[in-house]
């Protein structure tokens, strides 16, 4: 058998018949490079177009997020749009000439836990697929759903065809995973805010997993989870051309045992808007305030960062959506509480930070010098995340972009007099 290959297209890969066409070249060519090819699918489009997650929520006026979601008959009904999307991508392959063969979640033996709305990938049964390959089809498979060990169809949450598509890779042990997006790879900013942001050639899992998890949005954390704990090569390609992407992986899988960040502090900068920040004064005398407050939010599936416990204060961050939920937990205690909200949350992420002093002042100065205020900080080893005016995000992104010149090509090349080895454009 062929070396198989996960080929995973996102909503903006298959939202047009032109879009869909480049998808179907996209797995020809992989037949041609000898591989077999396993296709994942979201659902066509955006917000308003027909079969989009957004317009059948619409249809029961439901939204994403609402308490309403996690319900057995809302997955019935968001699993349909990314089905649709298989059997429209098998049929157009089939007119290429090639056999192919739709499978929902389930058939393609997903097993999820029962969390409707944001289900967890228990196991894969692969036989189906493994069948299907070896009589010479192409599975082309629905993202975002499986079933759980009742036969109920479940959904996996946003982003969550990236999941399907990294968990199937790992379970079918494909040589690697290709997610086709609207961007060309992994950028140094969202395009979006920072138009002049670069593609990266190569990250590591590791900051690939810190950029997902601080808001870029172009790989799902879980999906960079999965693929580094399978030792999965990640390519992040455009769909639109033949660029080569990004491509994810662990260091030593380019013969560079130090990795691409070594050298420099910042590899991008990743941002959230749409955030909170709540601080609670506590009574000085009372020291489980912060344990009854985390452990009441926890218990209503709130998840909160930045969070800073002082002995009589507590602050912390969340999505604006929680807010209901954050101010029934405080009223209950009494404590003086502010919420801010219309917050962003701007990140320099760079595995080669905590190597380097200095690197918080400049994302200080950054900021300072764009007249963008600070209102709370936090950091890791490899990221300097600050609380912002949601209004200002593009702003701060940009400083920090330009702070740790990640921009502008000419400028690095000025600086280095030849391209930068791993910040060179591939596109
Ligand atoms: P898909 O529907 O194909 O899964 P997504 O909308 O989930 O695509 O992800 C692609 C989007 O991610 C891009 O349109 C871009 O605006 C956004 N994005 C945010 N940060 C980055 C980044 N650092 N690099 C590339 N894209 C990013
Ligand atoms: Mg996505």
């Amino acid at each position: 058998m062929n070396p198989i290959v996960v080929q995973k297209f996102g909503g903006t890969s298959v939202a047009s018949e032109s879009m869909r066409t480049q998808v179907i070249s996209h797995v020809i060519r992989a037949i041609d490079e000898g591989y077999s090819p396993v296709v994942v699918v979201s659902a066509m489009g955006r917000r308003g177009d027909p079969y989009a997650t957004d317009s059948l929520l619409e249809l029961v006026k439901a939204d994403a997020g609402d308490p309403g979601t996690g319900d057995r008959e809302i997955d019935l009904l968001l699993s349909c749009g990314e089905v649709i999307s298989t059997v429209v991508l098998a049929q157009m392959l089939k007119k290429a000439g090639h056999r192919a063969r739709s499978f929902t979640g389930a058939q393609a033996g997903i097993v999820t836990d029962d969390q409707h709305g944001e289900a967890r990938i228990l196991r894969i049964d692969t036989k189906w697929l493994i069948e299907a390959v070896d009589e010479g089809f192409i599975p082309v498979v629905a993202g975002f759903q499986g079933a759980c060990a009742k036969g109920e169809i479940t959904t996996l949450g946003r982003g969550g065809s990236d999941t399907t598509a990294a968990a199937l890779a790992v379970a079918l042990g494909a040589e690697f995973l290709e997610v086709y997006s609207d961007v060309d790879g992994v950028k140094t900013a969202d395009p979006r805010i920072a138009p002049h942001a670069r593609t990266l050639a190569r990250i590591t899992y590791n900051e690939a997993a810190e950029m997902a998890h601080l808001g870029a949005k172009v790989l799902h954390p879980r999906a960079v989870e999965i693929a580094m704990n399978g030792n999965l090569p990640i390519k992040v390609r455009p769909t639109a051309t033949n660029g080569a992407g990004t491509l994810v992986s662990d260091a030593a899988a380019w013969g560079d045992l130090e990795g691409p960040s070594w050298d420099r502090p910042v590899t991008g900068i990743a941002h959230v808007t749409d955030r909170l920040l709540v601080h609670v004064t506590t009574p000085p005398e009372d020291d489980m305030a912060a344990v009854s407050i985390f452990h009441a939010l926890g218990n209503a599936g709130i998840s909160v960062d930045m969070i800073r416990v002082q002995p009589a204060s507590i602050s912390f961050i969340a999505e604006g959506k929680a807010r209901p939920g954050i101010e029934e937990i405080l009223t209950v205690t009494n404590w003086p509480m502010e919420i801010r909200s219309d917050l962003a949350k701007v990140s320099a992420v760079g595995a080669g930070m905590h190597e380097m002093p200095g690197v918080m002042a400049r994302v200080a100065k950054a900021l300072q010098r764009a007249e963008v205020p600070i209102f709370q900080t936090s950091d890791s080893h490899a990221n300097i995340s600050c609380l912002v005016p949601a209004g200002r995000v593009q702003e701060a992104v940009l400083a920090l972009h330009d702070e740790f010149n990640l921009g502008s090509k000419t400028r690095v090349e000025a600086k280095n007099g030849s391209p930068d080895a791993d910040l060179a454009r591939v596109d």
